[in-house]
This record gives C-alpha cells, sequence and structure tokens, in this order.
C-alpha cells in the first residue's frame, strides 16, 4: 500500500500562514494507522508572543470598532463556509484524531451550528440599566475582555475550539488558540475559513505546539487578558497559578469521572443499556462527560452486567473511516499505554475483567471495549479518569448509598440517573454534586444551557449566554441628573 501524503501546516499569525521562529515542526499522527499525516510548525515562546502581539494590535483595529451586528455578520459567514466543506473538514479531523467518520461529520456540522448560536447572541447580550440610588441613571456595559487565550485539547479538537471561539469573538475579542499537539489541524482550517469569512487579520491566532514551552507561555503572557482553558486537571491547576500573576481571568473546563446511576425501575433496561454503554465508550471513552462509574441497584445488577457485556463483546472495533465501525483508536500509543495501565491495576485491586482488557493486535492505537466488575471506591479504576474505553460497575442497595458513591469523587462533571420514579429522579439529581446531569438519558450537553464542573471538574461555564457572560468584562457608567 502506498504511504499517505504528507502535507506541510504553518502557524496561523496577523492573519497569514508563518513557520515557527525556531524552525522546528512536529508530526501528526494518524491514530488508526499511526502514519505521519503532516509536519506541523511547532509554536514556542517567540511565536506566542507573536500572536499574542497581533491578537493585541487587532483589538485596536477594525474589529474593536464593529457593531455587534457586523461581528456577528462574520461569524454568520464562517458558519456558512464550515457547513459548506463539512465532509472534508470531517476527513481531516478523522484523520488527525481517529474519530469515527460519522461522528466527525456530526461535529463539523455541529460547529458550524456553534457558531450559528453566537452569531445570533452577539445582538442580544445586553448591559441593564439598575434602579440605583443616585440621582442619575446607571447603565451596565458588557465589553470585551481583550486578547483571550484558548488552549484546547485533542478529544474534540473543532467543537472545543468552536466553544471558545464563538463567544469570545461575538463579544468582539481578539484571541490566540493553542490547538494540542495530537490534533490540530482542524483548527489551523477554521482560521483559514474565518478570514475568508471577513475576519481580520490578527483577531484570530492559531499557535498548534507542546504545553511546556508554548501552552505554558501563553497562560503566563502579559498581554494575555483571559485563559479559557480545556483539558486535564493537573494541566488546568497549572494553567490557573500561570494566570495568576496578572489576574488575567480564568475559565476551565476538566476531567470527569462521572457516575451512571441505575435504580431498579428502570423501565426498559434494553435501552439503558445501550445508552449507557455509548456513554463510556463513544469517542473511544475519550470523553470528558463519560460515565464511566455504572452504580446499579443490585437487585438488576446481574441482569444490567450480562446485557452489556453481550453487547460490549458485539462491539465493532477497527477503522474510523469504514461504515458500521462503532469504535475507532485511542489519540496515541501514550494514551493507550495509560489506559492498559489503569485497567491493570484494576486488575491487581480486585475486578474482575468481563470484556476487554487488551489492546488488539495491529497497527493503530485501538484499547478493546472493557467491562470491570466489583469496582470500589478505594480502586484507582473508580477514583481516576480513564480516557478510554473502559467502564467499572459497582452495585449498590439504597438510594442513599447510590449518592454517596456518586459523590465519592474529586470529579463533579457530569452523570446520569435511570429511575421512573420522578421524586427520586428530583431528589437523586439535587443530592449528585455535578454540573450537567441526564435522566433517563446520556444527553446533558446543549449548546443552549450552560456546561461545566463542580469541584475540581473546572471553573466557570462555557455554552449557553452564559458564556458571553465569561468573555465580557462588566463596566457601570453613571449618568447624574445634575
Ligand atoms: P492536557 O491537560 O494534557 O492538555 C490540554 C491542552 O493543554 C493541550 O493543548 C496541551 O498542549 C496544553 N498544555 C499542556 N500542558 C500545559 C501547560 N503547562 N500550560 C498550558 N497548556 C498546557 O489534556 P489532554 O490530554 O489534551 O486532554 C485530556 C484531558 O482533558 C482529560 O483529562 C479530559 O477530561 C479533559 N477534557 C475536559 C473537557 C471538559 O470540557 N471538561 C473536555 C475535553 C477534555
Amino acid at each position: 500500500m502506498s504511504k499517505p501524503a504528507v502535507s506541510t501546516e504553518l502557524l496561523w499569525i496577523g492573519g497569514r500562514r508563518v513557520k515557527a521562529a525556531s524552525g522546528k515542526t512536529f508530526d501528526s499522527i494518524n491514530p488508526a494507522t499511526g502514519e505521519t499525516i503532516a509536519k506541523v510548525a511547532e509554536g514556542g515562546p517567540d511565536d506566542i508572543d507573536s500572536a499574542c502581539n497581533a491578537a493585541a494590535k487587532a483589538a485596536e483595529g477594525p474589529w474593536g470598532k464593529k457593531t455587534a451586528k457586523e461581528r456577528a455578520r462574520v461569524l454568520f459567514d464562517a458558519a456558512k463556509l464550515i457547513r459548506d466543506k463539512v465532509e472534508t473538514l470531517a476527513r481531516l479531523e478523522t484523520k488527525d484524531a481517529g474519530k469515527l467518520l460519522g461522528d466527525s461529520r456530526g461535529e463539523l456540522a455541529y460547529v458550524a451550528d456553534v457558531f450559528e448560536f453566537y452569531a445570533g447572541a452577539a445582538t442580544k447580550h445586553a448591559g441593564s440599566v439598575p434602579p440605583v440610588s443616585g440621582r442619575g441613571t446607571a447603565i451596565t456595559l458588557r465589553e470585551p475582555v481583550g486578547v483571550c487565550a484558548l488552549i484546547t485539547p485533542w478529544n474534540f479538537p473543532a467543537v472545543i475550539a468552536a466553544w471558545k471561539l464563538g463567544p469570545a469573538l461575538a463579544a468582539g475579542n481578539t484571541v490566540v488558540l493553542k490547538p494540542a499537539a495530537e490534533a490540530p489541524l482542524s483548527c489551523l482550517k477554521l482560521a483559514e475559513l474565518f478570514a475568508e469569512a471577513g475576519l481580520p487579520e490578527g483577531v484570530l491566532n492559531v499557535v498548534p505546539g507542546p504545553g511546556p514551552g508554548c501552552g505554558d507561555v501563553l497562560s503566563a503572557h502579559p498581554l494575555v487578558r483571559k485563559v479559557s482553558f480545556t483539558g486535564s486537571t493537573k494541566t488546568g491547576a497549572a494553567v490557573m497559578k500561570a494566570a495568576s500573576d496578572t489576574i488575567k481571568r480564568v475559565s476551565l473546563e476538566l476531567g470527569g469521572k462521572s457516575a451512571n446511576v441505575v435504580f431498579d425501575d428502570v423501565g426498559d433496561l434494553d435501552a439503558c443499556v445501550e445508552k449507557s454503554l455509548w456513554s463510556v465508550y463513544g469517542n473511544a471513552g475519550q470523553d470528558c462527560c463519560a460515565r464511566s462509574r455504572a452504580l446499579v441497584h443490585h437487585k438488576i445488577y446481574d441482569k444490567f452486567v450480562d446485557k452489556f457485556v453481550a453487547r460490549a463483546k458485539r462491539v465493532v472495533v477497527g477503522d474510523p473511516e469504514k461504515d458500521g465501525v462503532e469504535l475507532g483508536p485511542l489519540i496515541s500509543e501514550r494514551q493507550r499505554e495509560r489506559v492498559s495501565s489503569l485497567v491493570n491495576s484494576g486488575k491487581s485491586e480486585g475486578c474482575e475483567v468481563l470484556a476487554g482488557g487488551k489492546a488488539p493486535s495491529g497497527k493503530g492505537f485501538y484499547y478493546e471495549p472493557t467491562v470491570l466488575a466489583g469496582a470500589k471506591p478505594s480502586m484507582r479504576v473508580f477514583r481516576e479518569e480513564i480516557f478510554g474505553p473502559v467502564v467499572s460497575l459497582t452495585p449498590f442497595k439504597t438510594e442513599e448509598e447510590a449518592i454517596r458513591l456518586a459523590n465519592d469523587s474529586d470529579y463533579g462533571l457530569s452523570g446520569s440517573i435511570w429511575t421512573r420514579d420522578v421524586g427520586r429522579a428530583m431528589r437523586v439529581a439535587k443530592a449528585v454534586k455535578t454540573g450537567v446531569l441526564g435522566v433517563n438519558t446520556s444527553s446533558s450537553v446543549f449548546l443552549e444551557a450552560p456546561f461545566g464542573g463542580f469541584k475540581q471538574s473546572g471553573l466557570g461555564r462555557e455554552l449557553g449566554m452564559q458564556s458571553m457572560d465569561a468573555y465580557t468584562e462588566l463596566k457601570n457608567v453613571f449618568l447624574s441628573d445634575d
């Protein structure tokens, strides 16, 4: 078979494709094959500095003077260009991040939805006129924060970038986006499409590169006024520290270890098992919202486990570009080693491996869909984010015990509750310490509603109109009657 074409990708700074100041490049790898698909310019401290300066200059230029309606027009036009190119962008995302092609198509169409939503939000996000005690009128204005650093992970490269770019640009900010080095290609393409849509030069800069020497430099750069970060809790803590010297605004979307709580009055158990399974195996488990801890009422535990295991063994693992494939590869060999070592720790701490538990042979970074039964709160597999297709199963006896187990985590991002008892659904939903929850579903993240974490899962909220708040400063102007 012939080797794939290897493209050359440059940084995007000041509205132009530029080489890295150091001249260095890194390889972008197709996780399905292990082959290099692109040589990407590697951003370093000098490039971050150029990008921050370009963004600061652009904030003083035409972008800063545009009306909300004019900014909205650029976002609508960018959304249209993305929609027209969904197939090309989706194929690129699949090659770069190893996602199922069907998922990539859905994600890129959704990226256009995100920009349309925030184009609409630009003209609706307003200040207020609070009735103050002074004689006169107080007018509360929403103003852009300034240069925003957007640091994103590899699991939903274009989607998570869009969650940040949409509100940041709609609110009138300028940005430096640092995508993860594992999957930077779709973000570079988005920048080109925004330029085609009329975004002035320097408003959006994209500098792919590693965490150390690129991401850390960006999160501490003096010209940056806000950092919006999505990634691991450990890196989030480092970003927060780096941002603290100059009191930057910080939004953090971090890790999760969400509970899927299944009561014995679940109703349609087959539907519950199917949705529960994809709530942890979707995107090969590389999802911060993965319901990776299934807590199941003891009366239906055996039945649930049997059905789950039977379905896990039928999951079609393979080439993410092929029709009918249900589970693609992990992002990298490093990620696969991490998943494998956590599964091994589960085995040695006493979990029973009922399905999977190993990597299939052959090329690519695949891992079998895995079921670990008998997980206890003391075990690493119950506590640590695995970020792979691995579920741990734990039985419970009472509602109180289910709540206690669900909350026995440093994280608090997502989760599901399965019951037909409305009172119980509300009691448990209120008691579980987590930012989003689904009742009788594994969906809980919507473009129009806030998303974010409790505890060590993060700080602040993305999506909805709440995200417009997060990319603006509030200023109060008092006009005296005198
Ligand atoms: P990561 O924290 O290693 O990297 C995230 C981003 O930060 C990358 O762009 C990386 O290059 C950069 N980075 C690394 N070190 C840095 C530093 N010191 N300073 C600044 N930037 C730095 O995470 P990852 O491995 O790319 O992604 C997986 C993690 O992200 C998981 O823990 C997952 O739960 C989390 N995640 C959370 C959400 C959410 O919305 N809560 C969404 C997706 C992923």
